[in-house]
Order: structure tokens, then sequence, then C-alpha cells
């Protein structure tokens, strides 16, 4: 039968569709929605190389490669996602709501917000001209500006508004390039997108390949293994790499006979597979990592588990916040999202980092557990799992009770005791930043709230419950900090010191220095806030001196408030 073969680009990618000459229209139309990985409503645009629009047909004009059509997708269905990509994060479609609302108005457009809707793949300024033109032509017939148009500019005002409030935002790098001048940005980072970029992984991961080869120092090998360990100093590549060391000197490589080129083909797509967020990103997934691999080598439990319990919690770390999107289990499931009604809101996000994990694990490629024998791969799998799942905070505190329970006359031979020890070791490397050196802590705490703040700003948005220790309203570096370290974290921690009492020095000590430091921190903005306060009032009480007179002579109403200072001056 005759076919067609059709040569078009998608997102600059070539590709080409063959298709019978009497295929139905719907499946041509189909052909080109799956080359553009494109959902049922998303809606898809061909153009020719004169920059025209044709329709996606069987008729289509057979082309060459070097009369490549053009695919795009014009707009995207929010809803339209598959399942397994997990639903679109919510800034993502409240900007989409934005953007519709501003295809709505005519435009005499010049706004901040063009680039934001270019960074989310819309061509504002084409449609800004368009516009323009219209405006124009409007004006050219009606003779004067026609109330609609104002009323249309009325609207861009109010879209202009909307996206300055979203501005706190920018933590996704949409408007960074903006206010920075000449500084030149990473290529990358115009195009920063939540999920990685192919260009962008593409990149790291020939670096990272370049690198692997290279012989890592035996000084920055045993640097490696203390909590001391600055991963600010280490780009993404080179924390590939240092994962890789890991896995080598835990003797892994040999022991279960994982393949070097697979054990780097698994890191890549671990690292592909960690989003851009400001704190649940690949560099905390290293620094948990890392943070397990230092409790491995201090507390010398090469001694006292056997090597696949190492292995099950070295990846558990590695895998334990995959895909995360920035935005908690409260909110997933107040804001039912995908995650949570797929996981019945039981820990939906450690339920989804660990599929994510098993999901790149199928793949014979990434299988770093490929030449075990299936036993073996079981009691890895129910493992991680069960490592993975602990990482939910609300077990917290069901997790602790049992680890005391069992410290008193604890067994390294008896599975349950394992189990619950295993799950102790990762949950304390996963809140493990203020064990580190202040210059290490003290920015994940600035990562940690930027992602907290964004959340509680966009539940404030979507009418959701505001998560409390998230709101920038309520909390301050040092309010967030002292309650976590008093309730929480050493609380933690002291109990896995009574096991191993040689961490007191590691992993106390410097929590300890910490929560002096926070708690100094929050006297001293509680004085600033008094002095605030108390300067405020002497502001005022002269205000409400001068108003009072003013009042007098003029008549004027003064509200209750201007009054109140006089009261203070009367009590003092
Ligand atoms: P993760 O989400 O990383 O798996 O689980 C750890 C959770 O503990 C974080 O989401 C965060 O809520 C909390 N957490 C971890 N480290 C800190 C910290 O230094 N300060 C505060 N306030 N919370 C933390
Ligand atoms: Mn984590």
């Amino acid at each position: 039968m005759a076919t067609k073969i059709i040569y078009f680009t998608v997102n600059g990618r070539p590709e080409q569709a063959e298709f019978p000459v009497d295929c139905p229209a719907q499946d041509v139309k189909d052909l080109f929605r799956s080359a553009a990985e494109a959902g049922p409503h998303d809606i898809l645009k061909l153009y020719n190389p004169k920059g025209n629009i044709i329709n996606i047909s069987p008729g289509l004009e057979p082309n060459s490669p070097n009369s490549c059509y053009k695919l795009e997708v014009v707009a995207a269905d929010r809803n339209s996602e598959p399942l397994g990509t997990f639903t679109s994060a919510p800034w993502e479609s409240y900007c989409l709501d934005l953007f519709q609302n501003c295809q709505q108005s005519p435009s005499s457009l010049v706004i901040s917000g063009a680039e934001l809707a270019g960074a989310l793949g819309f061509d504002l300024s084409s449609m800004e001209k368009r516009l323009q033109g219209l405006e124009k032509k409007i004006l050219m017939e009606a003779g004067e500006t026609p109330a609609v148009v104002y009323e249309m500019k009325k609207q861009v005002d109010s879209f202009r508004e909307k996206l300055e409030s979203v501005e706190h935002l920018s933590w996704l790098g949409l408007f960074k390039d903006l206010s920075e001048g000449n500084l030149k940005p990473s290529p990358f980072y115009l195009k920063r997108t939540l999920r990685k970029t192919r260009e962008e992984c593409e990149h790291v991961r020939e670096k990272f390949l370049q690198m692997s080869s290279l012989e890592v120092s035996e000084e920055v090998r045993q640097y490696l293994k203390t909590p001391t360990f600055d991963n600010w100093q280490w780009e993404d590549a080179e924390i590939m790499v240092l994962l890789q060391v890991m896995y080598t000197d835990l003797d892994f490589i040999a022991t279960f006979n994982i393949e070097p080129e697979v054990l780097q083909q698994f890191l890549f797509e671990v690292y592909r597979r960690y989003n851009n967020i400001p704190f649940h990103n690949f560099k905390h997934c290293f620094c948990v990592t890392q943070m397990m691999y230092g409790l491995i080598w201090l507390t010398d439990l090469r001694s006292k588990l056997d090597a696949i319990d190492l292995l099950i919690m070295l990846t558990s770390a590695v895998c334990h916040d995959l895909d995360h999107t920035g935005y908690n289990n409260a909110y997933q499931i107040n804001a039912r999202t995908e995650l949570a009604l797929r996981y019945n809101d039981i820990s939906p996000l450690e339920n989804h980092h660990c599929a994510v994990a098993f999901e790149l694990l199928e793949k014979t490629e990434n299988n770093i557990f490929r030449n075990l024998p299936m036993d073996q791969y079981k009691q890895i799998r129910e493992g991680i799992i069960k490592c993975i799942l602990a990482t939910d905070m609300t077990r917290h505190n069901d997790i602790l009770i049992k680890f005391k329970s069992i410290l008193p006359a604890f067994d390294f031979t008896n599975k349950d005791h394992k189990d619950v020890l295993m799950m102790i070791l990762i949950k304390v490397s996963d809140i493990s930043n203020e064990a580190r050196p202040m210059e290490v802590a003290e920015p994940w705490l600035d990562c940690l709230l930027q992602e907290f703040y964004n959340q509680s700003d966009v539940e404030k948005l979507e009418g959701l419950p505001v998560t409390p220790f998230m709101d920038r309203d309520k909390v301050t570096k040092p309010s967030s900090q002292t309650g976590f370290i008093r309730f929480v974290l050493l609380p933690l921690f002291i109990e896995l010191a009574n096991l191993f009492p040689c961490l007191e020095q590691h992993i106390i000590d410097p929590v300890r220095k910490a929560l002096d430091y926070y708690t100094e921190m929050e006297k001293a903005l509680e004085r600033e806030k008094q002095n605030r306060a108390q300067s405020e009032n002497a502001a005022k009480i002269k205000d409400t001196t001068v108003v009072t007179q003013s009042t007098a002579e003029s008549h004027v109403e003064v509200g209750p408030e201007a009054h109140t200072p006089q009261t203070v001056v009367g009590d003092t």
C-alpha cells in the first residue's frame, strides 16, 4: 500500500511520520499527537517552512528533511498528563490560568509576564503584535477607543497585578534573568523547568562520564566519610562521581557484581528524576546518602550488618525523594492530586519515590541488581520499600517509640531489630542537615524555607488549608529550627547515639550548637521586634499628637487606633 513520509521537528527534535495515503484523518492527527507527547486535549499546530499553519491530515504534502515542517504544542491541557508522569505542579496550572486570562485581553502589553509565558513555552510577543494590530484597527474604524477596549485594558492591568503577585514563584528561575542585568546565567538556566530537560541532563551526563574514569584522591575519599563534608563545593556531575565512589568503597561493585556502566546509567537516571526545586533536589539526595555513608563508616556497621543491608540502606537514601515536586503530603491530600488519589492518601510521596525507583530499576541497563539471584533481589526490594516508606514524617513517633523499646536488648542478628535500625538510620540521614557545619547547614535551611513558603503561598492562592509551619507570615529561620531541633532532631539522634555512643561528637554536638545559634537568633529577632514596636509606638504618639491637634482644628474623624498611643502615653 502507498505510504507518505512527512519530515518535521518537534521541540527542535527531528522526527518523521509514515502513514498510508488512505489513512483516516483522526489516525494522522493521533500520530502527530503522540510524536509531540501531547494529551488528547492539547492543541497542536503544524507549520510549513514559510511559517504558515497547515492542516494535519492525510492530504499533507510530502516533503524532504530539508523542507521540514514544524510541529508545536501551542496549548497543553493540564489535566491530560498520563498517570505515569504525575500531575502538573500547581504553579504551572496557575500560570496557565493567568496566561489564558491574558489571551482574552488585547495588548499594549509590556509586562514582566511575557518572559514567564515564554518560559512556559508560549510566544507572547507574537500574540502581542497581533493584538496591537487589532487594537489599531478598531481605533481606525471606530474613530475612538471603544469601551470594550478600555474594559480589556483593565483586564490587562489586573493580569499584570496577578503576575506580580506570583513573582515569589521565582524560585523556579523564571524571573531571575530579568533582574540580573548582565549576569550571565548557566546556558540551561533560562530553560529551567520543574523537570530536568533533555539538554540539561545530557550536559551533566557528558561531564559525569568524562569524569567517572578519573581517580578520586584518597583525601577526598576519606573526607566523604565524614558528616563535615561540604556538598556546596561540588557540582552535579561531580556528585555523581562521589556517589560512584561510595558504591566502590563499600565494595558493592565487587560483592554484588555491579557493572560500572550500569551503575553510571543508574546514577544518571536518578539524577534525571530529581527535579529543579529548592530543597528536595539531587543535592539533597546526595546529602542524605552521604550522611548514611558517613554513619556506616563511623559506626563500623560493616562489621555488624550484612553487605546486602548496607546496599539497601545506601540505595534507599539515593532514591528516597525521587521526583519530589516540592509539595508535601498534606498538600497532595488537600489538593487531591493524582498521587493522593493513586495512593489513597497513604504516604503518597514516599510511595511515589519508591515506585519511581523500581521503575528505573525495571530497565535492565539501569538495574544495578541485575546480576543478583531472585531471592536477593526480593530482599533488596522489600528493604528499600521499608526504608523509603519510613521517611514519611507522620510515622516519626511510631518508629522512634519502636526503636526505644528494642534498644535495651538490641540484637544485630534479629531481623526485626535490624529493620527498625535501618529505618532509624535513613530517618536520621534524611533530616541531618543541622548535624553539618553551620556554613553547610544554613543554606539548606534557606532552601527548605523557600520550598515551604512556596507551598503555603500556593495553598493560599488555591484556597487550601495553609500548612502552619510553612506560612511565611508565621515562620522565621530560628522559629522553624528551635522547635524542630528540640522536639524532633535531638530526641531521635540521642536514641541512635545510645546504640552508637561514638556518634555523640559527630552528630549530636553540632546539632546542640545549631540549637544555641538559632535560640540566640530567635532572641535577637524578638528584641528587634520589640524595638521596632517601641519606635513605631513612639512615631504613632507623635503622629497622634499632630492628628489630634489638627482634628481639633478641622473636625476630621479619627479612627480608634489613632487614639491608642494616647492611652500608652497615659500609662507611662
Ligand atoms: P523529606 O521530605 O526530606 O523526606 O523529609 C524530611 C522532612 O522533615 C522535610 O520535608 C521537612 O518537613 C522536615 N525537615 C527536615 N529537615 C528540617 C530542618 O532542618 N528544619 C525543619 N524545620 N524541618 C526539617
Ligand atoms: Mn528527604
